[in-house]
């Protein structure tokens, strides 16, 4: 198949341009790097099967020949990116969404969009499921993102009933890995990089407030399952093994063999005290499961951010 990835030079978008590849499509990568980076093309671009256009998706889009399939991983998805750049994000979760939309309408391709949590807010229902329609506040500092991904979805539920567009929603849970950006202010990737420098890791609030981790090969198996089924319901894709955010400090201190201390600083306004997904649909329709423990997955992370740091 001739595959569009938006995002591709993102984190999870270029894991899933290499598993494409692998699985021998063509593969047109699109990203303008508001958040992505060129190291994380530099293994895919020699491929054969693969071009790569610098392009905004808020722009109009460049000719790019037949596609089957569009995934759109294209957004900045760190909260420290939502403080400066607001309307730059809800510029990509709406235009960007409409123009490539509109690509696929044009080209009858199947549209995937990289949804998430975050739809959900601070939840008021433990676990997650899908048919939970969140509690978000629609003008907190995170709204741009939360708001942005929720209008995202309804502009494609609206393109599928109104234009009978091929959608697919993944509401995505956290998920971490190489290739994650060491600055990009997210959990794990600061507080690997501060145990590997000797800095104290820093836990917001008391660190009780949890999440529950997902390893990237994992994530991109459930999008390409998704993709591939006839599944047109959101499924949310995360690992629903949970942990509070101060075990998760402690994990990486005893991973990482370091001596940091953990410090506590203040908290983010809004930042969701509880988050995991409910998985039942993506076992029972997509056939689909998390394989890679958090130990594992965290250990090869920190491997990855030891040769760089
Ligand atoms: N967090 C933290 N210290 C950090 C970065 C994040 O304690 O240096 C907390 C953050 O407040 C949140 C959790 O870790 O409760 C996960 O944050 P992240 O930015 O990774 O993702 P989110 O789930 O908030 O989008």
């Amino acid at each position: 198949m001739r595959i569009v990835v938006a995002g591709a030079a993102g984190f999870i978008g270029s894991h899933l341009v290499e598993r494409l590849l692998r699985d021998g499509h063509t593969v047109v990568g699109l990203d303008n790097f508001a958040s992505g980076s060129r190291a994380n093309l530099t293994a895919l671009v020699s491929h054969p099967a693969f071009s790569f256009i610098e392009h905004d998706i808020t722009r109009p889009l460049p000719p790019l020949g037949t596609c089957d399939r569009i995934y759109n991983l294209a957004c900045p998805a760190s909260p420290i990116d939502f403080g400066p750049r607001p309307l730059e994000i809800l510029a990509v979760c709406s235009q960007g969404v409409w123009n490539l939309a509109e690509l696929a309408r044009r080209a009858g391709a199947r549209f995937l969009q990289a949804s998430t949590s975050e739809i959900y807010g601070d939840p008021q229902e433990h676990p997650q499921r899908e048919t939970y329609w969140g509690h978000v506040n629609p003008i907190g500092p995170r709204s741009c993102y939360d708001e942005g991904k929720r209008f995202a979805e309804a502009w494609l539920t609206a393109c599928a009933r109104q234009h009978g567009l091929a959608v697919r929603i993944a509401r995505i849970f956290n998920t971490y890995g190489p290739q994650m950006r060491a600055d990009d202010g997210r959990m794990l990737p600061t507080f690997i990089v501060q145990a590997l420098r000797g800095e104290p890791l820093t836990v917001h609030g008391d660190g009780s407030q949890t999440r529950s981790f997902c390893y990237v090969s994992d994530l991109v198996d459930g999008l390409v399952r998704l993709m591939e089924s006839d599944v047109t319901a959101p499924v949310n894709l995360g690992n629903p093994a949970e942990i509070t955010i101060l075990a998760a400090a402690r994990e990486v201190l005893e991973l990482t063999g370091s001596r940091s201390e953990i410090r506590f600083v203040s908290r983010p306004a809004d930042d969701p005290r509880i988050r995991c997904p409910d998985i039942t649909r993506a076992r029972t329709l997509l056939g689909w499961e998390p394989q890679v423990s958090r130990r594992d997955g965290f250990a090869r992370t920190i491997a990855w951010f030891r040769q760089r740091c």
